[in-house]
């Protein structure tokens, strides 16, 4: 039922779009490769006689059956991290289109529209924040305001980009009727490999919060400043990024600290500034709170300790998600029936179906990532779990368009 070399052929020619000569991907949103890879999807969409629909954010779809009642939304993201891989988000996306063209090639007539759907910058490094798309869809962020978002590396506006790579389109974000979203996507985490498992059917998805602190301290020369004397904005980085794995551990969700810039960056100074960004995850929204509440707590104490002052800025509240359980039991159902194994988990990373189950009851679909990498060149899923996770998909959307 599913051309698993044809999706696998799709994914690899997408990977031409961005790619690095050590393998993987650096596509951008909105970028000349995302561009690229946008205008392939759209000729395949067209070849299936999809209805074409860009809307102001560049969210493409392509619509297959035209009714007025609620349609499914199956897809995905095709921009990517820098230096990314090939699988995450294209998974999601060429999955769909496979998806509808053996669902057609099989002879379903659908009774609802089926609506594939390319969101636009998922992975939030050209413009913050991420799932843009999928969260202008939602209605939780304005078009106008997103428009004037501008790109981290080129300073250009969101609008501006739109219209150079031709994907600024008409329709207003969310205004298409969907009674469910479904997204396939790789794991980009260890449990499903490890455990030899087939399929996750994700039931929720951890809360994220990411703070941005700015340390003020004093650069002082490091041979001749007694410590006592010290106000080492670097030194209290340190203690923040070790405090914020003893926090995790306690609160059993997951803390992160991947940005710490120091300034000046010298051998023989103390730092005056720092800039450190935490990531904080938990599945459970009381426990994410307590989680932030007791790092401020110690960012506060060992800030004034060490004589730093420091200002913070709350760049994401992403809340938990908790998926329907309804179409979570039917991939599980139908994983089974394929002889496909089966667990129900959470994902750790953010996704669009996050934002699209703030519009209508959604769930996700995983499938193993090797060795657990990813948003690395090396992230890779093999052509017959993808096959696996399209399966899985065919049988769930078969179902629910009848
Ligand atoms: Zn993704």
């Amino acid at each position: 039922m599913i051309n698993s070399e044809r999706l696998s052929s799709r994914i690899e020619e997408l990977s031409q779009f961005g790619k690095l000569p050590k393998g993987g991907i650096t596509r951008l949103a909105l970028s000349k490769e995302d561009k690229a890879a946008r205008d392939l999807l759209k000729k395949w969409m067209e070849e299936l006689e999809l209805k074409v629909v860009i809307d102001q954010m560049g969210n493409m779809m392509g619509i297959w059956g035209e009714s007025d009642t609620p349609g499914i939304a199956i897809g995905s993201h095709l921009d990517s991290v820098k230096e990314g891989g090939n699988f995450d988000g294209p998974v999601g996306v060429i999955g769909a289109l496979e998806v509808i063209q053996s669902l057609k090639e099989n002879g379903i007539k659908p009774k609802k529209p089926v609506i594939l759907i390319n969101f636009t910058n998922e992975e939030g490094v050209r413009f913050t924040p991420d799932m843009m798309g999928s969260l202008a869809f939602a209605k939780g962020i304005d078009v106008e305001e997103a428009w004037k978002i501008k790109a981290t590396n080129d300073g250009k506006t969101i609008k501006e980009c739109l219209k150079e790579i031709g994907y600024l389109g008409k329709e207003i974000p969310g205004t298409v009727n969907i009674e469910n979203y479904i997204e396939i996507h790789i794991e980009q985490g260890p449990i499903l490999e490890s455990e030899e498992i087939n399929i996750g059917a994700v039931s929720q998805l951890q809360g994220i919060y990411w703070t941005e602190y700015i340390l003020h301290g004093k650069a002082s020369h490091a041979g001749t400043t007694p410590l006592s004397m010290r106000n080492d904005a670097g030194f209290v980085a340190g203690c923040m990024i070790k405090q914020i794995r003893k926090l995790a551990k306690k609160h059993k969700g997951v803390g992160t600290v991947g940005v710490c810039e120091l300034s000046p960056s010298q051998i023989n100074a103390t730092s005056e500034t720092v800039r450190i960004i935490a990531d904080i995850r938990h599945p459970k929204e009381k426990k994410l709170g307590k989680f932030q509440d007791d790092f401020d707590a110690y960012v506060s104490k060992i800030t004034k300790k060490e004589g730093v002052t420091f200002e913070k800025k709350e760049l994401v509240r992403f809340t938990p998600v908790q998926f329907s359980e309804k179409i979570v039991e039917l991939i599980s159902k139908k994983s089974s029936e394929l002889g496909l194994t089966c667990t129900e988990m959470t994902s750790g990373a953010g996704h669009d179906a996050q934002m699209m189950q703030r519009v209508c009851p959604s769930a996700m679909i995983f499938i193993p990532s090797k060795d657990g990498l990813s948003h690395n060149p090396k992230e890779f899923s093999t052509e017959k779990d993808i096959e696996n996770g399209a399966k899985v998909l065919y049988e769930v959307l078969k179902e629910l368009i009848n």
